[in-house]
Formats: structure tokens, C-alpha cells, sequence
């Protein structure tokens, strides 16, 4: 992956990756000013609501992977707790509510930096939107689950594995990493 991590963000001097004491990784420190930075993954925070058997899922209004379905959720904010970041996704993205909010989902991409924490969700009726990031709400069954428009990898194992608690009747908390959807 390429670094765009160029310049210090304090002083905007050039940055460089060097090996620092008692530290197993190398950092990005400021040529300048000789801070250090330490870049960490982002936690992605997102809920399924569930209604019986459908769930429901988000139509992506922005870039990236536009007119593609989500379950929703997005970039935790500081000062919230994980499952808060879930519930305000959800409602910033499908105008819905959930109750007993329950982890489900643990998915690590490596690649790219990013860590989903996603939960399971009952939602409260059936008044759902549109928001702003969302061109449509809509609930679906297992079968009617638009599989090949999900827009990321986390949705689809995310439904996947819900559909599959759901017929063994199981709360379990699932911990993944990245794959290929084709090879789910
Ligand atoms: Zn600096």
C-alpha cells in the first residue's frame, strides 16, 4: 500500500519511518520536530436491524461502491461508545431505531486498515427512510438478500452469518477477516 503519511501534521516537516527504542514497529517520525506518529487502524461501527425474518439494508447515496446495498454503518466518531457509533449510523443512514443491540461481528481487513465492529439490532417498527448517505431502505428476506450488489465484503459475511444464528436459534459472536465474496 502506498504511504500517504508525507508530513507532519504539527509542523508539516517531512516525515520518514524509522525504527524507535522499545518499540516493535517502525514509526513515522517528523524530520523537523522529531514527533512521532503513530497511525492505528479505524473502527468501522455498524447494527443489521432485524424484523423476523428480513433485515434491513441501506442503498448507498456516496462513493465509494454508489447504488450498492450496506448494512448501515460507518467511521466511529471519538467520544462515543462503539454500539452509540452504531445506533447513530443507523439512524443518520436509514432514519430507523433499534433495541437490544448485541454484538455480532468482529471482521478485521488488514489491508486497508480497518477493524468493523458490527452488532445485531431489533428494530423498534417499521418507520424507516432514507437518509442523506442513502438513495433507499428497504427489508429483505434470506432469499430476496441482493448478494451481488452488497457494497463491501463485511455486509455480505455481516447477513450471512446472521441468517445462520438466526436458524440455530444462536446469539453467537462470529470473528472474521477479510475474504473474497465469491469465496463465502
Ligand atoms: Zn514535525
Amino acid at each position: 500500500m502506498i504511504d500517504l503519511f508525507k508530513y507532519c501534521p504539527h509542523c508539516g516537516g517531512t516525515v520518514e519511518k524509522k525504527a524507535i527504542l522499545d518499540d516493535t514497529q517502525l514509526r513515522h517520525v517528523c524530520n523537523s520536530c522529531q514527533a512521532i506518529h503513530y497511525l492505528n487502524p479505524k473502527i468501522v461501527t455498524g447494527v443489521l436491524p432485524i424484523a423476523g425474518d428480513k433485515v434491513l439494508l441501506a442503498r448507498r447515496a456516496i462513493e465509494p461502491r454508489m447504488g450498492f446495498w450496506n448494512v448501515p454503518a460507518g467511521y466511529m466518531e471519538n467520544g462515543e461508545k462503539v454500539e452509540e457509533g452504531a445506533e447513530r449510523e443507523l439512524w443518520e443512514e436509514a432514519n430507523a431505531r433499534v433495541k437490544n443491540i448485541r454484538p455480532h461481528l468482529i471482521y478485521s481487513i488488514a489491508a486497508i486498515h480497518q477493524v468493523y465492529m458490527l452488532f445485531r439490532g431489533d428494530l423498534v417498527d417499521a418507520t424507516f427512510s432514507p437518509g442523506i448517505e442513502s438513495s433507499e431502505v428497504k427489508l429483505f428476506n434470506e432469499s430476496e438478500i441482493p448478494w451481488n450488489e452488497l457494497a463491501f465484503t463485511s455486509s455480505a459475511v455481516c447477513i450471512k452469518r446472521h441468517f445462520e444464528n438466526q436458524k440455530n436459534n444462536s446469539d453467537k459472536v462470529h470473528l472474521e477477516h477479510y475474504i473474497h465474496t465469491k469465496n463465502l
